[in-house]
């Protein structure tokens, strides 16, 4: 980020449940980054999963944040000059994207089904073995990387003029380096084709995913850090391939450690005793706050 460009932040929650205090961390570093560069703060309300999104847990997600002491300049609720704020109201502009990057080439309609990939991946390389280094086929992360004789031939879908009803997936420079610095955990280093693999890019049931809609929004809104938790280092380096394809300028990131309960579990939306609203009625904000920014083990809400 160049230190003329101004500072635009952003809290991204999914409404698929009540935040917890592991989002609270998240979202308050959020706030403190924002405000220590006199920037903007942007509230988006990523609701692109429709089976599991709810309009109560949006509103529930804004509440609690300001019960927090959170505040944003834009949002659902503020308005602003990149509306709307809401994912789900911003298909035009996805669909818009995806023909900017199926025109680079980059990207190719996936038939085949999870399963297809994962016996392609057990299937035995033999003519090959020697270079198929066992990151390359197998989970990293838990990650399964798709395996390059699952791709067609680049010709096919070159034609299409949308997406139909069939999943998109990013042909990745299988071997490149992507390396950025993050503000938090410093210089971090992925290889496409081995930390991960071809990505979906727009799901068949008609929605752009995750990684590619969180790329055009921060785009759009013209997102000049993103700030968020640990779990989503790897994401950031697919997005940064996105970036890259659409020659977009490319946000500084800063990822949070994620807070853990006590016996080191990672927290999740159903640990209902540690929601934001719950915890908030036994401690006040400033000490939730407080207890938050010195530790990343929790243990004493429940
Ligand atoms: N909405 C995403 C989540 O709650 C976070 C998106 C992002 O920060 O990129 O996991």
């Amino acid at each position: 980020m160049n230190s003329k460009t101004p500072y635009r932040g952003r809290l991204a929650p999914s409404p698929t449940g009540f935040l917890h205090i592991g989002h609270a961390r998240t979202f308050y570093e959020a706030y403190r980054r924002a405000r220590e560069h006199n920037g903007i703060l942007i509230l988006r309300n990523d609701d692109l999963d429709r089976g599991r999104s709810r309009t109560e847990f949006a509103l529930a997600a804004m509440q609690d944040l300001r019960a927090l002491g959170i505040e944003w300049q834009e949002g659902p609720d503020t308005g602003g000059p990149y509306e709307p704020y809401n994912q789900s109201e911003r298909q035009r502009l996805y669909l818009a994207y995806w023909r900017r990057l199926h025109a680079t080439g980059c990207i190719y309609p996936c038939e085949h089904s999870r399963k297809d990939i994962v016996d392609a991946l057990q299937a035995p390389h033999e003519e090959d073995a020697s270079t198929q280094s066992s990151t390359t086929h197998s989970p990293v992360n838990g990650e399964q990387i798709y395996p390059v004789e699952l791709r067609p031939s680049v010709s096919i879908g070159r034609d299409a003029t949308e997406p139909g009803n069939v999943n998109w997936r990013f042909r990745l420079p299988y071997g490149e380096s992507i390396e950025f610095h993050d503000g938090h955990y410093g210089p971090r280093h992925y290889v496409a084709g081995r930390d991960f693999g071809d990505f979906l890019v727009w799901r068949k049931d008609g929605y752009p995913s995750y990684e590619f809609a969180v790329v055009i929004d921060d785009i759009e809104m013209r997102i000049s850090e993103v700030v968020r938790g640990s779990d989503l280092l790897l994401s950031t380096a697919r997005q940064i391939c996105i970036y890259r394809q659409l020659q977009a300028p490319i946000p500084e990131f800063y990822h949070c450690e994620l807070v853990r309960s006590a016996d080191g579990r990672r927290l999740a939306k159903r640990d209902s005793a540690l929601t934001i609203r719950e915890v908030l009625k036994k401690i006040s904000p400033e000490e939730l706050r407080n207890r938050l920014m010195q530790t990343t083990s929790i243990g004493g809400f429940d």
